[in-house]
């Protein structure tokens, strides 16, 4: 949370570079976040059967975007089992792992408000 001088001179006013790019910062972790949530949502269910797959478990990921580091924790769905060969449970943290420094997360993902 940023720290506001309620008694502001004219050169402090506003907001200063440092806490610019705290804000940032911050505003980059729960956007990135939240992308991560619907995308993970998003390939939970099965695209053979349509049925939920089970959660596997959870692994951090690292994501190093233009503001800065962002750790998401990111579900593995088990095989559906109408598939058992049918493995993309890690799809999401090998296409969050092998993405560029602040080129994002994939195609944009409208946030929840
Ligand atoms: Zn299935």
């Amino acid at each position: 949370m940023l720290e506001l001088d309620s008694q502001p001179g004219i050169e402090t006013l506003g907001l200063s570079l440092a806490n610019g790019k705290a804000a940032l910062a911050q505003l980059q972790a729960r956007i990135v976040t939240r992308q991560v949530e619907l995308m993970s949502a998003s390939q939970r269910r099965c695209e053979l059967c349509g049925l939920n797959r089970d959660l596997k478990d959870y692994h951090d990921v690292h994501y190093r975007s233009l503001f800065g580091g962002v750790v998401v924790r990111v579900p593995r769905w088990q095989r559906c089992a109408c598939s058992p060969e049918f493995d993309t449970d890690s799809a999401l943290c090998l296409s969050l792992a092998t993405e560029p420094v602040g080129k994002g997360v994939g195609n944009p993902v409208p946030v929840a408000q």
